[in-house]
This record gives structure tokens, sequence and C-alpha cells, in this order.
């Protein structure tokens, strides 16, 4: 197939290489150097400009927020042609995917919410989990096309579900990983020590993703990569926030991540995610 491949940041770069096993994939990307090295590198076709599209069968978009993928669609609605099928890997926002799926459906073009977990190393496997919003129909053909960079492919409900589901994964990351630091800065005070307390807890009922990946890389070995922004995962908690409030649905602990999780990125607008725990120290005089 032909797959047109827009945004290669650190998720989108090793996925439209890993694509390329399958499909004939010309790849965009708002710096265009990265799309350069791109080709250079794994032999996909470039797409220098958007003014370029031409033909495709398929678009996958993984871009920071759906407010890029809107104005990507804005650039390109004139060019799509009936039959495309748009795969949205952005972690986005269930309300927008929805309202874009009108408006590509008006043109005959097909949309699906197609976001991913798995992290960076997920991407470099090809192993990523996708979850996949939209109907029946769609969602095997968007199966079809993703199978290369990713090892599951579920279909979750209608139109906006992927981004639904996400948003909430990555609140509940977000609350596992703030309530595991405020654990081990009270194990820490009491005297004992971190390798001994993720040990436990590792082989124990509170143990998660958080304290059995996440933390001991960081804690332990004092390694803190930028593999996912701070920004980007606040975003996900905010439209999970904003999703419970829509529902009118009483959702506190989801409410007070969201706050620290805002709190944290005022402090570190750059950092990677896992830093929120940074905050979680600090507001006790502590560092790790
Ligand atoms: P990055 O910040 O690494 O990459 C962002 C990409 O979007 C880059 O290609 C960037 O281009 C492009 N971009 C930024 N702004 C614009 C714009 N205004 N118009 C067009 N393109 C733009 O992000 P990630 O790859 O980490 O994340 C992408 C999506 O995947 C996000 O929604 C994120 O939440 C989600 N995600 C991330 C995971 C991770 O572990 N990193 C895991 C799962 C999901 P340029 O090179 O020019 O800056």
């Amino acid at each position: 197939m032909r797959v047109a491949f827009l945004g290669l940041g650190a998720m989108g770069y090793p996925m439209a290489r890993n694509l390329k096993r399958d499909h004939e994939v010309s790849v965009w990307n708002r710096t265009t150097e990265v799309a350069r090295n791109h080709v250079r590198d794994h032999g996909t076709n470039l797409l220098a400009t958007l003014e370029e599209f031409r033909a495709s069968d398929v678009i996958i978009s993984m871009v920071p927020t759906s407010r890029e993928v809107d104005e990507l669609i804005d650039r390109l609605e004139e060019r799509l042609a009936p039959g495309l099928l748009w795969i949205d890997a952005t972690s986005g926002d269930p309300v927008t995917s929805r309202k874009s799926g009108q408006r590509l459906a008006g043109r005959g073009v097909d949309f699906v919410d197609a976001p991913v977990t798995g992290g960076t190393p997920g991407a470099e496997k090809g192993t990523l989990t996708v979850m996949v919003g939209g109907s029946a129909e769609n969602f095997q053909r968007a199966e079809s096309v993703l199978g290369a960079a990713a090892s599951k492919v579920v279909h979750v409900g209608a139109l906006g579900s992927g981004h639904a589901l996400k948003a909430i994964n990555n609140a509940m990351l977000g609350a596992n990983l703030w309530m595991a630091a405020e654990s081990l800065l009270i194990a820490r005070r009491f005297g004992i020590t971190l390798p001994i307390a993720l040990e436990v807890i590792n082989a124990g009922s509170g143990r998660s993703n958080a304290t059995e990946n996440l933390l001991p890389s960081r804690l332990l070995r004092d390694e803190w990569p930028l593999t996912f922004k701070l920004a980007l995962h606040d975003k996900d908690v905010r439209i999970a926030a904003s999703m419970a409030h829509e529902q009118h649905l009483s959702s506190p602990m989801l409410a007070l991540t969201s706050q620290l999780f805002t709190a944290a990125l005022h402090e570190m607008p750059h950092a990677d995610y896992v830093e929120v725990i940074k905050l979680a120290a600090r507001i006790n005089g502590e560092e790790w």
C-alpha cells in the first residue's frame, strides 16, 4: 500500500521505518531535514512539502496533539481523494477526532483514531499496541496497514474511543508514578533503602509499570532519558480530566493528578514525563 507518514518525532521516525517493510512509505516532517535523513537511512520517499502530496492509499499522522492534526487536514483536505484512509496515531482528543472524522467523511475520506502504547522501545521494535476507534470496516483496513509497526491492534469502539482510552491509560500511568514516588519518599525517610523498597514492592501487590520499569533506572542508576515529553503526558492527563468533566463524573484522583502534572510542567517545561517525580521530592525539600 502507498502510505504517507506525517510526523517523524520520537515515535513516528521508527514507526515509519518499520512500516517500510510492508509498504511504499513517503515521509513528511515539519523540519524537512529529519525527513531527508529518514529517506537516506531507510529508503523511504521524500515528501518535502505537503503541497507535493499527490496520491496515496493511507495517511498516518503522528504529531503532538489534535490541533496539529487539524492543521494537517486543513492543508491537505483539497488534495484527498475519496477512499483514502487517514489513520491518526497521535494521542489526540476524542471530541476533536470525531469532528475531524465528520469533516473528512464529507469528502469520502475515512478516518480512524489509532493512538499507540509501548513507548519509544515499542516503536523501535515494532511491538506497539494500537487502540483503534472507528467503524469495523475501517478498523480492518487500519489493522492491515499497521501490522509492521505493532504486535497488537485492537478495535476499542466508535470513532474517538482510541483517543479516549489512551488518555485514560496515561492518566493512570501518571497517578501511579506520583503515588510510587510519594511511597518511596516515605520509605526512604523511614530508613528503608530505595533498592530494598523497590525489590519488595515489585514482588508485591503495590507494583506497577512505574515501579517495575520506569523508576529503577531513574532512581537506582540515575538515568533520566528524554523519551516522552512531560508536556505531552500533561496533555493526555488533561484530556482524561476534561472527559470526566464533560461526563459529570466525580474523579478527584484524576483532578489531582492533572493539577500535579500541570505544576510539574511549569517547573520543568522541557522534562521527560518520569521527571514528574522530581516535583514530588522537591515539595518535601528532597531530591532523588
Ligand atoms: P515528538 O515531540 O518527539 O515529535 C513530534 C512530531 O510532531 C515531530 O515530528 C514534530 O516535527 C511534529 N510537529 C510538532 N509540531 C508540529 C506542527 N505544528 N505541525 C506539524 N508537525 C509538528 O513527539 P512524540 O513522537 O513523542 O509523540 C507524538 C505523539 O505520540 C504524541 O501525541 C504523544 O503523546 C504520543 N505518544 C508518545 C509516546 C512516547 O513515548 N514518546 C508514546 C505513545 C504515544 P519537528 O521535527 O519539526 O519538531
